[in-house]
């Protein structure tokens, strides 16, 4: 009988490229999750003009760095949603870069457990692209990846956004549900709130998608204010919230969360290059609050391909190296991530969705 992964967690991390165990990344998007160089090529191939011509220029330009830093929006409004969603629609992109994303993160960083977000909406050039076809297309690169790596598991997570209509957002938790039994696990909220989006609006449609199977979980608290996260706390009752940091700063919603088993979903690096976090002593801060009030954290990557040396395997070395958690903390939060997937790792043959 193969042996459930969350046991062979037997090691963790080391700095200086040592052994590590089976990671686990919860939170990573697929607009920023794959390859430049995938990229490039899908770029070329699709004959897409780009405005940076020079392929190094191109990484420059969609890459963050501690000398290139942006703020959020700034990132969503100028890179991830005019260029890198762009670059990854359409079913033939779609596909490859679901299957370069999911390969590469079990063959570089052992990751064994990846779940991977996005809104199939903004990968169907507005419509152009029927919107199954684009679905279909993430799960032929999910279930490529799957075949290939049988020790790899993974699932998808629908993003909703908070600039569409609640019309449609509900066409795409429609969507989560039909296909909920081919590897959707989860739906997400993302984007940035304009001004219209309340969570209280989806008290009725998240109740419906739980029925059905569907975890969730919410980007909340990692800009904007607490208020956010009470909110979706109240409303959606999520599993898990994407983020959350500012919750370190308010006591009361700590206590909820530990009382409700809500797990964070932490991005720390991802934090620090669109300056959510001020710096290292912040996110000392912010990590070792949770851990003294009992709020359970995971540690992901969020964007890992756009941000320099973003891997899993590299921001545990970061967090153990500026000693911003323990080597017993690091372990606790891969148990974690284990723990509280989406993914149903009981009462499966294998790894595929059959
Ligand atoms: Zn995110």
């Amino acid at each position: 009988m193969e042996r459930p992964i969350q046991e062979s967690l037997s090691t963790i991390p080391r700095p200086n490229g040592g052994l590590f165990c089976n990671l686990a990344d919860l939170h990573a998007h697929i607009g920023t999750s794959i390859p430049p160089s995938v990229y490039w090529h899908i770029a070329q191939s699709e004959g897409y003009k780009l405005s940076k011509r020079d392929y190094h220029e191109f990484v420059d330009f969609v890459v963050l760095d501690p000398s290139h830093k942006s703020t959020l929006k700034e990132y969503l409004d100028s890179v991830y949603h005019p260029i890198l969603d762009k670059l990854s629609s359409g079913s033939l992109a779609l596909e490859k870069g679901v299957y370069e994303t999911m390969s590469g993160a079990y063959r570089s960083n052992n990751i064994t457990l990846l779940e991977l977000r996005g809104n199939p909406m903004k990968h169907n050039r507005d419509g152009e692209v029927d919107l199954d076809h684009a679905i279909m297309a993430m799960l032929r690169g999910m279930e490529r990846a799957l075949l290939e790596y049988p020790k790899l598991h993974a699932g998808l997570i629908f993003c909703l956004d908070r600039q569409f209509s609640i019309e449609k957002n509900a066409i795409i938790i429609d969507k989560a549900i039909k296909y909920h039994s081919r590897g959707v696990v989860g739906l997400d909220f993302s984007n940035y709130d304009n001004g219209s989006f309340h969570f209280k609006d989806y008290a009725t449609l998240i109740s419906k998608a739980r029925r059905a199977g569907l975890k969730i979980t919410a980007h909340s608290g990692e800009t904007d204010d607490t208020n956010d996260i009470w909110d979706c706390v109240t409303y959606v009752k999520p599993n898990r919230i994407g983020h959350g940091i500012r919750a370190a700063y308010d006591k009361k919603l700590m206590k909820i969360l530990h009382e409700k088993n809500i797990v964070l979903e932490v991005c720390p690096l991802s934090n620090l290059m669109t300056r959510a976090v001020k710096d290292n002593n912040e996110l000392t801060y912010i990590l070792q609050t949770f851990f003294e009030n009992k709020v359970k954290i995971t540690i992901n990557t969020d964007w890992p391909e756009m941000i320099k040396d973003a891997h899993l395997v590299k921001q545990y070395e970061y967090l153990e190296k500026n000693n911003i958690l323990t080597k017993k903390q690091i372990e606790q939060t891969i148990k974690w991530s284990f723990q509280y997937t989406f993914i149903n790792l009981k009462n499966r043959h294998g790894n595929l969705y059959l």
